[in-house]
């Protein structure tokens, strides 16, 4: 069992003239059991917030605090967490069951219960038929297996996960999303997960930790990110297809939202929300999938109506992905399949303002 907590931590990599804040001032909680996902652009700090917790990295300032202990000064080996990386690096002279065994015996473990764990470990794994083969045997999905087999047979109070996932192919990736997801509902361990990959990081999170440019922008359950993103750089980040964007401005007084595409009506709720009077500047937010079609046409007059132009149908089985234009603005919508839409329709819009957002961020 660990709980953790990371505590006002921040690592600046120093290089002579050139300094990087790669982690600024973090501070999360994470609870017994918990799947926390890191997740932002490369370079934003997720390795190196992963690493300060492995004792891989010296801090520059903060804590690490697992049960209730600063680990400050303590090994990796002995902070008992374990690391599996992008890359497998299993040792290619070494059987599976071997790999696997091998962090146990360099940490003395009798023999019997290094066969019981890497027994149990298979199973759970679903390798034991690949125990006896070589790594050069295995394919990119097997070895990444043998790679996690050889994190659980040490039983460690943390896992820590750098882009397990990033060198396999589409559809194993989302398979073995999957299988990550039923190895931590059964083994219940806590677990802290780095990717760059807004919708791994959806599936597998308990909460997600959205991060840009070594600062935390949120920390929340996947779906709270998803719906009430805090800022537009989370918005636009999770979620795909991205989130519209475009420069708006709102007029309390006429209940306006006057973007650069179309006027929409200024809801109800978001005032109430936002409180604020007069006319001010702010980003408006939509997801494609908030924005529907009416039909062909001219004459939409009902006031969250708007008008806009076909330029791009995209046909995507279940749904249809369309590119718009209104005054030389382009968006996206996705919307059911309707094979009259072509390129260069005018069409009227249906957006749903209980999902829209204003940022004031930029
Ligand atoms: P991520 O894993 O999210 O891609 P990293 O934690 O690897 O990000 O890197 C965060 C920032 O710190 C980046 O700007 C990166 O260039 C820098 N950085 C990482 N490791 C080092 C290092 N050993 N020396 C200098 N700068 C580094
Ligand atoms: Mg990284």
């Amino acid at each position: 069992d660990a709980y953790l907590e990371i505590d006002g931590l921040t690592k600046v990599y120093d290089d002579g003239d050139d300094s990087v804040v790669a982690v600024d001032d973090m501070n999360i909680d994470i609870a017994d059991g918990e799947f926390l996902v890191f997740v932002g652009p490369s370079g934003c700090g997720k390795t190196t917030t992963l690493r300060s917790i492995a004792g891989l990295e010296e801090i520059t300032e903060g804590q690490i605090v697992i049960d209730g202990e600063n680990v400050e000064g303590q090994a990796p080996r002995e902070r008992d967490v374990a690391m599996v990386f992008q890359t497998y690096a299993l040792y290619p002279h070494m059987s599976v069951s071997e790999n696997m065994e091998y962090p146990l015996k360099v940490r003395g473990m009798p023999k019997d219960e290094r066969d019981r764990r890497v027994r149990e470990s298979a199973e759970l794994l679903e390798i034991t038929e690949l125990l006896d083969r070589q790594p050069k045997d295995l394919s990119g999905g097997q070895q990444q297996r043998v790679a996690l087999g050889r994190a659980i047979v040490r039983e460690p109070r943390v896992f820590l996960f750098d882009e397990p996932l990033s060198n396999l192919d589409a559809k194993l990736r989302v398979h073995m999303r999957t299988e990550l997801n039923r190895l931590h509902n059964q083994i219940g361990k806590t677990s802290i997960y780095v990717t760059h990959d807004q919708a791994e990081a959806m599936t597998l999170g308990d909460r997600i930790v959205v991060m840009d440019e070594g600062e935390v922008q949120q920390v929340a359950p996947p779906q709270q990110v998803y719906d009430q993103p805090v800022n537009s750089f989370v918005g636009g980040f999770i979620g795909s297809p991205q989130m519209n964007f475009f420069d708006a401005e709102v007029d309390v007084d006429a209940g306006e939202i006057r973007t650069d595409a179309f006027t929409l009506p200024y809801p109800e709720w978001m005032h109430d929300r936002i409180g604020r009077g007069g006319t001010f500047a702010a980003e408006f937010g939509i997801r494609p999938e908030d924005i529907s079609v009416e039909g062909l046409d001219e004459d939409a007059t009902a006031e969250d109506h708007a008008t806009a132009e076909v330029v791009v149908v995209e046909e995507m089985g279940s749904d249809f992905f369309l590119t718009l234009e209104n005054d030389g603005v382009e968006y996206q919508a996705i919307v059911e399949p309707n094979t009259n839409l072509q390129r260069g329709d005018r069409i009227s819009l249906q957006f749903d303002l209980q999902k829209c957002h204003l940022f004031d961020d930029d």
